[in-house]
């Protein structure tokens, strides 16, 4: 059976991933694109091969597709996922889902009621890299996870300082991009849930509005790990990178938070250096194939509704944090689900 996807916001990321990643699957189609301009909905649909522009929602809901990828700005995905589940598609959400925790449950809770697939656009989980450090740590390769160190500042492209820098009623700021991703990828490499959370915050000279362009977090896990994680828009020379230390040995990843699937991982241990082979499969393809599966009943997206949750609570908790200068605990009101 062919999927027929309707995307939900003529935005970047579909351009330069999705409707790839879509097309990449035997059984993939895009059908019909949305956008608030007419204008921009015909034009991008042209540019990009796209069957049908339509301007509102009810249009595409009723262009005959199956499923939805919505990316638009944040503060939009929660109505537009809800519209979407009561006309019974399949929805694949950006992150973060929501502006708030509390909203992303609603929609977990709906998708559910509705009996559709819910995910949530957590590329990473996708990464080989971040699957081989998954397996060599349940594997017991570095014994007991001690701490992790996440290293996620880059530079925002010129083209996308827009809305993440100036608005926050857009859900605007560092922490709602991509601190969300780091929760996500920590959780899914560690297999284990955050608990409580420190954060600083600061603006260092391009968000405006009262949004931070730069974070740095603390994090403690239910098994008594503790991480560091430090997301940014400003920094053009940092690189990126990914350490989990153990008793018996270390996980070093470098150029591995990207959407790309690049980058390598060093295993270190008492018996010398490794380099971790892994997959180079596309990321957002291999997200893309997983969420085909669950619609087809075989499995769960790589992240559900469930895990854009966690992601969303634990950066609302770090937004607390920075906000009160003291520790936040962590609560997705939601059952373990790492
Ligand atoms: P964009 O800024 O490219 O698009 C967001 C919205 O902005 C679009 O839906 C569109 O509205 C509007 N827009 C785009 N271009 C123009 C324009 N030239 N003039 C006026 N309006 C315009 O956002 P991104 O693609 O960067 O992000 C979209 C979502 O995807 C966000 O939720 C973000 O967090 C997420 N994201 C996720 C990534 C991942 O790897 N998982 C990576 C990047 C983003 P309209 O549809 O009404 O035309």
């Amino acid at each position: 059976m062919t999927v027929r996807w309707g995307l939900i916001g003529a935005s970047t990321i579909a351009r330069q991933f999705m409707i790839n990643a879509i097309r990449a699957q035997g059984d993939g189609e895009v059908v019909a694109v949305m956008s608030s301009s007419p204008e921009r909905a015909n034009t991008y649909a042209g540019e990009n091969g796209i069957p049908r522009g339509v301007s509102t929602l009810a249009d595409l809901l009723s262009a005959g597709v199956d499923a939805v990828y919505i990316s638009t700005t944040n503060e939009l995905h929660l109505e537009q996922a809800l519209a979407a589940i009561e006309a019974g598609k399949h929805v694949l959400c950006e992150k973060p889902l929501a502006l708030t925790s509390a909203d992303a449950r609603k929609m977990v809770a709906a998708a559910n009621a509705a009996g559709v697939v819910l995910g949530t656009n957590h590329h990473l989980r996708n990464a080989g890299a971040h699957r081989a450090m998954r397996e060599a740590i349940a594997a017991g390769r570095i014994g007991k996870p001690i701490a992790a160190r996440v290293f996620h500042s880059v530079y925002l492209p010129e083209s996308l300082q827009g809305w993440r820098i100036s608005k926050p009623e857009a859900g605007g700021g560092v922490v709602l991009d991509i601190t969300v991703h780091d929760a996500d990828t920590l959780r899914f490499v560690l297999g284990d849930d955050p608990v409580e959370i420190s954060a600083f915050t600061q603006s260092a000279g391009m968000a405006g509005g009262g949004l931070e362009d730069g974070a740095m977090c603390i994090w403690r896990f239910k098994s008594g790990v503790i991480a560091q994680s430090h997301e940014g828009f400003t920094t053009k020379f940092a690189g990126t990178g990914f350490e989990v230390h153990g008793s018996e040995g270390s996980l070093f990843a470098t150029n591995v938070m990207t959407q790309k699937p690049v980058g390598s991982v060093l295993l270190r241990t008492g018996a010398g250096e490794e380099e971790l082979s892994f997959d180079r499969e596309d990321l957002y393809a291999r997200s893309l194939r997983q969420f085909h599966a669950a619609i087809r009943g075989e499995g769960r997206p790589s992240a559900t509704g469930e895990d854009g949750v966690w992601s969303l609570a634990a950066a609302e908790a770090a937004l607390q944090s920075a906000k009160s200068g003291k520790a936040v605990t962590i609560d997705p009101k939601l059952g373990s689900a790492a």
